[in-house]
């Protein structure tokens, strides 16, 4: 799969590709990135790239021009073309799914106030928000983007790490223990060094709900949930629910 990052500070992104998991990816052929200056697509004498927005108001705009020939250069809107910004769609997990089929993806970053709409409607497939908020920039939310998106590729992590992670489920993970089973008097619950399998993933069950029942209450109602999920809800709520960080729950690691 090759990403294609379009953006004013190409610089920003480089590490990004070339530490960890990713530089392996990348060395094992399974990734190939390009970055593109858009600034390289800016032909006047001061290679501008923004400008005033129409009906006034604060902050510059992206301009036209460049964006659309670094964009036509790269190949959208034919290949896929993500437009990272606050006012797209929400990012999740489906989403990652679905890109991650693409075997060309191209992520727009804006800068300033954002885009010319005319470069979105003739060059982008998708207008993609990571989030609630604001940044300063479209180069974090690509690379927050592009990582959701390449390790669902096939050989860049194993498939069994991806089985069991939050939204895998459509639930959010349960908390997990390493060694020392015993650390400044706090044990891990019982049921995780039983050895017995089936009581570990009940555990697990009902400890991704409860947590999915404090956090994120929305997800309990979608219907690609595990059968045994409104029978362990009940037992939840029957035993007072999840505890968050910072509240003292003596009982928490020896829930069963
Ligand atoms: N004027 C824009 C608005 O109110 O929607 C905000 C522009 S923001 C200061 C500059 C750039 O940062 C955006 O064009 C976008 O590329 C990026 N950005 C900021 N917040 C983002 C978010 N939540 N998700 C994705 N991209 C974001």
């Amino acid at each position: 799969m090759k990403f294609t990052i379009l953006t004013l500070f190409p610089e920003i992104v480089r590490a990004y590709f070339e530490a960890s998991v990713m530089k392996r990816a990348v060395a094992a052929g399974l990734i190939e990135y390009e970055l593109v200056n858009i600034r390289d697509y800016a032909y006047d004498r001061h290679r501008k790239c923004d400008d005033e927005v129409f009906g006034g108001g604060a902050g510059m705009l992206l301009k036209p021009e460049p964006l659309d020939r670094a964009l036509e250069a790269a190949g959208a809107p034919s290949v896929r073309t993500i437009f990272v910004t606050p006012s797209g769609r929400l990012f999740n997990q489906r989403m990652a799914q679905d890109f991650s089929r693409e075997e060309r993806l191209n992520i727009l970053c804006g800068r300033y106030e954002g885009v010319d709409q005319r470069i979105i409607d003739t060059r982008v497939t998708d207008e993609v928000s990571i989030g609630d908020y604001v940044l300063s920039s479209g180069e974090v939310a690509a690379m927050v983007v592009v990582d959701a998106i390449y390790r669902l590729r096939p050989g860049v992590i194993s498939g069994e790490s991806l089985e069991e992670e939050s939204f895998a489920s459509g639930l959010l993970e349960y908390p997990q223990y390493t060694r020392p089973a015993v650390y400044d008097t706090m044990q891990v619950p019982d049921v995780l060094t039983s050895g017995n399998h089936a009581q570990i993933a009940r555990w697990r069950l009902k400890a991704s709900v409860a947590k999915t029942l404090a956090y994120r209450p929305e997800l309990l109602s979608k219907d690609n949930l595990p059968s045994e999920v409104d029978s362990i809800l009940r037992e939840v709520i029957d035993e007072g629910g999840w505890h968050e960080p910072g509240t003292s729950d003596p009982g928490r690691t020896g829930q069963k």
